[in-house]
């Protein structure tokens, strides 16, 4: 009788479970929907050889050299599709692209990692957390069980790219004359990775940063997170950025600032925007203070 008891309590508890996480999932597609999706964005250049070839808000980025290219993340599986035909449309072969790095492995950001590596057989980097999670096709090993049976049933991963070498904190990934230093900023995953490095444009050096996501989702939650969410925002303010992404196209303002670089004077200048970077570090303070998920 008991034993009955506690196997219904346990189908409650899961199908309660179940539920709460197919709101989470349909509010977060709603409000995906609603900032413009996933849809096909135009590829422009940032500033001298550093390319947008994202999605409308799937950030996908290209850094070109004379010894091969670099594309950070890749959107869903089916975006990668869409960033292959930006690389294209810039006038790049997808076969130049050599390296392959990643800011967080959730299906939004490392999906299409496996199509890209396929098309061009590029090297991909990662941490040690993200190379878990990406060479498992997405298990989040912090997900949620639902979430997790979801990736292990396929319903919710990825094709596991193959994770071609690890870094640690601080390392430089070079490629000719490129170099991408990269920074363990965990928080939204244990080994969420935000990368700086400079471009030269005209006569100027410009210092990027691409700063991975700082706030928690309620599916992905692990017990130092707060802390490393405090460290990962001091490390981020001690980088000088002139120009700075992030992996949500619409969080750095991907659209405004490309419209505005069709009319400016010089089409660089409204990427320089280190207000809105200490804007964004702020805001992602002020969520962790609040104790807010996004
Ligand atoms: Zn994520």
């Amino acid at each position: 009788m008991l034993h009955h008891f506690i196997k219904r309590r346990r189908l409650v508890v899961l199908v309660a479970v179940l539920g709460v996480v197919a709101l989470v999932l349909l509010g977060r597609w709603g409000n995906a929907r609603k900032v413009g999706g996933q849809g096909p964005a135009e590829p422009f250049r940032i500033a001298g050889n550093f390319y947008y070839v994202g999605a409308t808000d799937a950030s996908a980025f290209l850094i070109t050299g004379p010894q091969g290219h670099v594309v950070l993340d890749a959107g869903y599986p089916t975006t990668a599709k869409l960033v292959m035909a930006s690389i294209a449309k810039l006038g790049f072969n997808i076969s130049d692209v050599k390296v392959l790095l990643n800011s967080e492995p959730h299906p939004d950001h490392g999906g299409g990692l496996a199509v890209l590596q396929e098309a061009s057989g590029a090297q991909l980097w990662a941490s040690d957390a993200s190379a878990e999670s990406l060479a498992s096709g997405g298990d989040d090993p912090d997900g949620v069980l639902p979430l997790r049976a979801l990736t292990w049933i396929g319903v919710f991963g990825y094709p596991p790219p193959r994770v071609d070498h690890r870094f640690k904190d601080g390392d430089t990934i070079r490629l000719g004359p490129i170099a991408l230093t990269a920074h363990i900023t965990a928080g939204h995953t244990r080994g969420c990775t935000s990368w700086s490095f400079t471009v030269h444009d005209g006569d100027r050096t410009l210092n990027v940063v691409s700063a991975c996501d700082l706030g928690v989702l309620a599916t992905s939650q692990y017990p130092e997170q707060a802390a490393d969410r405090e460290r990962s925002i001091r490390v981020l303010r001690s980088l000088p950025a002139d120009i700075w992404v992030t992996c949500h196209a619409r969080w750095w303002g991907r659209y405004r600032k490309f419209v505005a670089s069709t009319t400016a004077k010089n089409p660089v200048d409204p990427f320089i925007d280190p207000e809105g970077y200490r804007a964004f570090l702020d805001a992602a303070e002020a969520e962790l203070r609040q104790g807010r998920m996004h």
